[in-house]
């Protein structure tokens, strides 16, 4: 009988699923993921969090509990740092610590540290630790890791593409190139555990979509792109997420083809209430593309949503037949 490896549906799950999914797989281990968010999900992690953490730290633990009686183990690694120079949330890197004190109960987690600002530090150490937990055969642990990475490099290309994840993230049906003028491109900017998660933004994405918007996500920016106007702001940012957030930002305001950006927050999260206000000065200096923050958290209710989206929209048709007479500020 194989191993079986849990991974909640939740957080980096986001970012990195095809990467885990593929490299444990080639380890023999069988995967198993937690369902989509549900409110029991979203419910339960609300009552065992504790109540300062963030809406996605909170859902994460909602997800461990639904998966840990299914599990031999949990990856639950601990994410400092995956990109040289940058910084991952903290609440991120202490994932493990925070799940072992609040939950009991729990399989043997996989807790290894991935730091690549740490000297000396790599990607293939980190999957080698990783890997041991399930196989020890170092050779079979690289030659997993490599495939991975293949199937992970596929992955960002269908995002770059306009794959939007949502709840099925291998389901590659939902490419989305736009060739139709008339609809109208907004940028949405966010974490991608907020963005693609459904249930935790109402369905935000498809309800643009059914409105005729196309949606561009700051992932469909390539890295280029992006570091060639995050090397332009004034102060180098140094987590990842703030990063791509600004690079993106700086490089929507100058094409002439958006039409608003929204700005997906989490109520709670630090970075989310810098970046974002950094993200709305740089729009408001260089252009007058109308900007909306989205505020996430588990209170918020569907009909404010609607209510702010049509509002978000309507103006902006508006300001395309009669650019002159309608502000995009409000
Ligand atoms: S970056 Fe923000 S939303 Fe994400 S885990 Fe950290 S505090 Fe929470």
């Amino acid at each position: 009988m194989s191993i079986k490896v849990g991974i909640p549906r939740s957080l980096f799950y986001y970012q990195m699923y095809p990467l885990w999914q593929t490299f444990f797989e080639e380890l023999g281990a069988e995967v198993v993921v937690s369902e989509n968010t549900s409110k029991k999900i979203l419910d339960d992690g609300v009552r065992i969090c504790v109540d300062e953490a963030c809406l996605p730290v909170k859902l994460f633990h909602g997800h461990v509990i639904s998966l840990k009686d299914r599990v031999d183990y949990l990856f639950i690694p601990r994410m400092t740092s995956i990109s040289k120079g940058e910084y991952i949330c903290p609440k991120v890197g202490g994932l493990p610590d925070m799940i072992r004190s609040s939950i009991k109960g729990l399989p043997e987690i996989i807790d290894v540290e991935i730091n690549l600002r740490k000297s000396g530090s790599s990607e293939l150490e980190s999957a080698l630790d990783i890997g041991s937990y399930v196989c020890k055969d170092g050779r079979r642990i690289k030659r997993a890791y490599i495939k991975a990475l293949d199937k992970f490099n596929e992955y960002k290309a269908d995002v770059e593409r306009g794959f939007i994840p949502g709840d099925d993230i291998n389901r590659k049906r939902n490419i989305y190139v736009v060739k139709n003028s008339e609809l109208l491109n907004i940028a949405i900017i966010g974490h991608p555990y907020n963005l693609y998660d459904s249930y935790v933004n109402m369905n935000l994405i498809s309800k643009l979509r059914g409105d005729g918007i196309n949606i561009i996500t700051h992932e469909m920016v390539s890295e280029e792109i992006i570091n060639s106007y995050a090397d332009k702001l004034n102060k180098k940012v140094f987590w990842n997420f703030g990063r791509k957030a600004l690079g993106s930002v700086r490089h929507f305001v100058e094409r002439n083809d958006i039409k608003g950006i929204i700005f997906v927050v989490s109520f709670g999260c630090g970075i989310d209430a810098f970046i974002g206000d950094l993200a709305e000065r740089i729009v408001r200096r260089n252009s007058s593309i109308p900007f909306m923050f989205i505020s996430l958290d588990e209170h918020s209710g569907e009909a404010g949503l609607d209510t702010r989206l049509e509002a978000f929209t309507d103006m902006i048709r508006w300001r395309s037949k009669n650019e002159s007479n309608f502000s995009a500020h409000g």
